[in-house]
């Protein structure tokens, strides 16, 4: 089955005990059980629940893995996934990397014993960092927020070669455009609070994997630690997914009309969009994602925080926010918002600089969206004008 049916259909049959056609929210902590052990499958919600299910095995058809595994949040993902590991162990991660997960890295793990290396994200510094003791390599793809694109199967199979397992964050590039364990990735995680779930309703997050071993010690450790999603919150993500494939065309649609929008104003420095043809990461994305993802991020000439709050302020339909990927267009300036976990220097090293914002279109019409960054852009420049607050 291709993508758009796989996301409606795939692990969702009918429920088995009524026949609705919408899995069921089974709000439940326990499970009867007929005699000691003896149960349909479910004895404790931590260890699984119905709709869970049904999210689990979703979550797994549509990134073309074996098994699917589903957590609070993305960070709730992410620290259950590093506990696989044990103190000494080494990862190689490439530096630009969500805000949170580099927190989670410093000041979670490390002082467990855990020990990191942040490389820029070709093959050459990927291998150089390499010590006996690596145990992982880390890597999101198209970045957060430069939208870099990193070559996953040049880097899996580095990794196969030193028997290192690979993970790809692909909260940016969904399922959609990108899919790492067909490129040779170990591991898929995800924040499907963005773009899988899509509506800015809910916090969750996934791990998808292909490797058996690899998935019972995961799920050993989803039960054992217990930062799973609760039913509701599952059933917000599979609806959710049954759009995934529309909503995506549609940001896609949104993102490069306003990249190619933004590269012709006079305010702006630079736009970075590896969808644009002047990407330098154009060919490459060409070759790993079906498209160019639907996030944006530009640079303004000028920029203090004045200018940008003006900016911000000018703008009517895209609203300052946290969070990406969901419908409605959301707005945020990295250096103090989502990476202002990252110490000053290391923020700069990496190229989020106070002139950085970076954008995500939401599902509106194109046309209105461009007019409102337009006229954002105007009120940025009008260094007397007191722009209205939203
Ligand atoms: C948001 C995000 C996370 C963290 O996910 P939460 O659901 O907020 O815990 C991790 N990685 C990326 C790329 C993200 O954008």
């Amino acid at each position: 089955m291709n993508f758009s049916t796989k996301a409606i259909h795939s692990g969702q049959d009918p429920d088995s005990a009524t026949g609705a056609i919408i899995t069921p929210i089974y709000q439940t902590s326990t499970y009867f059980q007929n005699g000691v052990n003896i149960h349909k499958g479910y004895e404790y919600s931590r260890t699984g629940n119905p709709t869970r299910t049904v999210l689990e095995n979703s979550l797994a058809a549509i990134e073309n893995g074996k098994y699917g595994l589903s957590f609070a949040s993305g960070m709730a993902a992410e620290h259950t996934l590093l506990s696989i590991l044990k103190p000494g162990d080494h990862i190689v991660a490439a530096e630009d990397m969500y805000g949170g997960t580099f927190r989670l890295f410093e000041e979670v793990f490390k002082p467990l014993g855990l020990r990191f290396s942040y490389v820029v994200g070709d093959l050459e510094s990927f291998e150089s960092a390499i010590t006996p003791n690596t145990k992982m390599f880390w890597i999101e793809t198209p970045t957060n927020p430069l939208l870099r694109v990193y070559n996953i199967s040049k880097l899996a199979t580095l990794a196969k070669r030193h028997n290192i397992l690979i993970t790809v964050d692909n909260t940016f590039a969904t399922p959609f455009f990108q899919q790492p364990l067909n490129l040779g990735a170990d591991i898929v995680v995800h924040s499907t609070t963005k773009y899988i779930a899509g509506h800015s309703d809910v916090v969750g997050g996934a791990i998808i994997v292909n490797d058996d071993e690899t998935y019972l010690r995961l799920k050993f450790l989803q039960n054992a630690i217990g930062s799973i999603p609760g039913p509701f919150d599952s059933w917000l993500t599979l609806r959710g997914i049954k759009t995934l494939a529309l909503r995506m065309l549609q940001h896609q649609h949104n993102a490069l009309a306003i990249a190619k929008f933004l590269t012709t104003h006079s305010a702006v420095e630079h736009v970075y969009y590896p969808g644009l043809e002047s990407s330098p990461y154009y060919s490459l994305a060409r070759e790993q994602m079906k498209g160019g993802g639907g996030m944006v991020s530009f640079t303004l000439k000028q920029a203090d925080v004045n200018i940008v709050n003006n900016f911000f302020k000018g703008l009517k339909v895209i609203a300052l926010a946290e969070s990406l990927g969901g419908v409605e267009s959301l707005v945020s300036y990295p250096s103090l918002m989502t990476h202002g976990s990252i110490p000053p220097e290391k923020r700069l090293k990496i190229g989020i600089t106070e002139n950085l914002i970076r954008l995500s279109p939401g599902i509106e019409d194109a046309d209105d969206l461009i007019a409102d960054l337009d006229q954002g852009l105007a009120s940025s420049q009008n260094k007397d004008k007191i722009s209205n607050c939203k």
